[in-house]
């Protein structure tokens, strides 16, 4: 196995002991890439050039002041392609924006640049983030490494599959209404969403600016942990972005569940979950039972209004997001010498289908004589959603349940947008409350990986590490790796 089948734990330690280099594990990393990804389809583009530059700057820095160098010196990473760096072409998977190189690197980024990260490519994703499968990319789907025709889940499909697949230790993704936990859970990997406004969105290309945020996607919860610690924290340059100082998340890994109250929310384990999900999740819960934890049934009664509502903001705020693709400003232009006809016409050829339906579906919520029935009705429900979660906190310290109704599903499986938004019913009322959550591994149905999802309070991220920590160290579901980590690079 490519010694990047490892954690960025492992590798920190084994970089310091000299057993290896920055060098040689951005090598082995784009051979495991050159190995796999014409399975695998990760990728959108491989950044050598950037990365040999950072590997030697890692190396020089590991060199001169080891102690101080942050554990993710050295290491390789790859980033959604929703994320800007400078002069690296960034399309967000979309025809519109080919060739667009941005003239600025996002906060995020840089501060993982700042730590010595070396980014090897940049990550096929849904088109602008909008889908649950990956199938919505410009550029071709994205293959599950436990199954290649299974979807890996969406929209960070590319960056859960690589870290999956064995390549990287880890990758950014973006999450507006599911899309790291959800990949995460159908390729067995660790994903997390910070609480919005704790990881600034300067220089994501927005979907819905109320809900996106920027998390990790890693092989274990102390790395997630490691890597939000170095991407959170406030920056002017965001607006939404909070000035409260930051727990520190890899401290608070040792605590433990025991004595904690955690809630079971009744109606996440509905009809529409598969039982065996269900049941990989029930003994999950034991496990945090037998580790000291209190469990306890609430209730969340508006969890069925919480898909509709997603569906009438997100796409509210991506169809007056995306009118800036007009063929004037960024990437591709259809020209016609007519003004309208020129930007009508960028339009009709730069953006897929599921762009253009959320675009018609959100200009139509947006509209003044529908604003009120639709958009203003859904910020109503999203703030009575937001109260019941802080209710049910009155009463838990976090709360479990699965993280995806189902396991990996066949491409090409789920045609019907409907059955596709289905996708996120668990997820989705957490973001619209701005929730931090994670998914962690918590078992197989079939050699599919299922996740078990933990939820906290507004910025008590670190609780929900915390539970997820004791949960995966007290099980050794995360361990097991995809056929593809054993590809030889
Ligand atoms: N699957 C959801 C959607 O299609 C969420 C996507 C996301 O979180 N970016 O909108």
């Amino acid at each position: 196995m490519s010694s990047t089948g490892k954690t960025i734990r492992e590798l920190a330690r084994e970089l310091r002991t000299g057993a290896t280099t920055p060098r040689v594990l951005l090598d082995e990393a784009m051979a495991h890439i050159g190995a796999v990804d014409s399975r695998v389809h990760a990728y959108l583009s491989l950044t050598r050039e950037l990365a040999e530059r950072q590997a030697d700057g890692a190396a020089r820095m590991l060199e001169e002041r080891p102690d101080d160098a942050s554990p993710l010196c050295g290491i390789p990473v790859a980033l959604k392609d929703v994320l800007c760096v400078e002069d690296v072409e960034t399309t967000a998977a979309s025809r519109v924006l080919k060739g667009f190189r941005p003239p600025y690197t996002g906060t995020a980024v840089q501060r993982l640049f700042d730590a010595g990260a070396v980014c090897v490519g940049k990550t096929n994703c849904d088109e602008f983030a909008m889908g649950s499968s990956n199938e919505n990319s410009a550029f071709g789907p994205v293959g599950n490494p436990w199954d290649v025709e299974r979807v890996p889940g969406g929209s960070s499909g590319g960056s859960a599959a690589t870290v999956a697949a064995g390549s990287v230790p880890y990758a950014l993704g973006s999450d507006t209404g599911g899309s790291i936990r959800q990949p995460a859970s159908l390729t067995g990997v660790v994903g997390f969403k910070p609480t919005y406004g704790r990881v600034s969105r300067y220089g994501l290309i927005a979907f819905a600016s109320s809900l996106d945020q920027i998390g990790p996607l890693t092989r274990s919860v102390e790395d997630a942990a490691l890597v939000y610690a170095t991407i959170a924290g406030h920056d002017p340059r965001d607006s939404t972005s909070d000035p409260r100082a930051l727990d520190d998340p890899v401290t608070a890994l040792r605590e433990g569940v025991a004595g904690m109250r955690l809630g079971v929310p009744r109606e996440y384990f509905g009809s529409g979950i598969d039982p065996a999900v269900r049941a990989s999740v029930e003994e999950a819960m034991r496990v945090l039972e037998a580790l000291g934890a209190t469990l306890q049934e609430v209730s969340l009664p508006t969890t069925d209004a919480g898909l509709s509502t997603y569906y009438i903001i997100a796409p509210a705020e991506c169809s007056s997001n995306l009118a800036r693709y007009d063929g004037v400003r960024f990437g591709l232009r259809v020209d016609d010498p007519s003004l309208t006809e020129m930007y009508m016409r960028t339009r009709d050829e730069g953006f897929g289908a599921e762009v253009k339906r959320r675009v018609m579906l959100g200009t139509y919520a947006l509209s003044s004589g529908y604003y009120d029935a639709y958009y203003r009705k859904a910020q109503k429900v999203r703030t009575v959603i937001a109260d019941e979660f802080t209710r049910v906190f009155q009463d838990v310290d976090a709360l479990v349940c699965p993280t995806s109704p189902s396991v990996a599903f066949t491409m090409g499986e789920r045609e019907d947008p409907l059955s596709m938004y289905m996708c996120d019913v668990v997820t989705l009322p957490v973001y619209l409350a701005g929730l931090p959550g994670i998914s962690v591994p918590c078992g197989f149905i079939d050699g599919l990986p299922v996740g078990l999802q933990v939820i906290a309070p507004r910025f008590e991220d670190a609780r929900v590490f915390r539970v997820a920590h004791a949960y995966e160290q007290a099980t050794d579901w995360h361990t097991i790796r995809s056929p593809l980590a054993e590809v030889a690079a």
